[in-house]
């Protein structure tokens, strides 16, 4: 059975299949995508207007495309860069430099106990009397 919703962007009844958008409306996508893709391949150094003007493809969706990660600009070209959310230092695709990156990534290994680096001894004792009072508030506050 079908789940039908109204396309985010021409409005058409379309069967969902994960996207917001209607087939119609995503081979237009991929069409767009491609030009810049095939633009930027001849002309490396240009900027998202260049891109545009010359493709017809809006600013905002090339740099969707951008974001998304779909899209990668030569690191070499100071005219298309995004900005790192967290940062602000220049990036030339996705949404975080390399190095909030390695962060996020950090952060979220800890959180999930995936680092299995070697504990001193010293500080091995230390670790264990830690996860017993954590988990004793644990217990205490259900
Ligand atoms: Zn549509
Ligand atoms: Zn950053």
């Amino acid at each position: 059975m079908a789940d039908l919703r109204n396309c985010s962007k021409c409005g058409r009844l379309f069967g969902y299949m994960g996207k917001p958008i209607c087939s119609y409306c995503a081979e237009e996508e991929e069409d767009d995508f491609k030009k810049v893709k095939e633009y930027l391949y001849d002309y490396p150094g240009s900027t998202v207007f260049e891109v545009s003007d010359a493709t017809d493809v809006e600013v905002e969706k090339i740099m969707r495309f951008l974001k998304e990660e779909r899209l990668q600009v030569s690191s070499e070209n100071p005219n298309m860069l995004l900005e790192c959310e967290k940062c602000s230092r220049p990036i030339n695709m996705g949404r975080f430099c390399q190095n909030c990156k390695n962060d996020l990534h950090a952060s979220m290994r800890k959180e999930f106990g995936l680092d299995k680096k070697p504990t001193p001894p010293e500080d091995d004792y230390k670790l264990k009397t830690n996860a017993k009072e954590q988990m004793f508030t644990a217990t205490r506050r259900k």
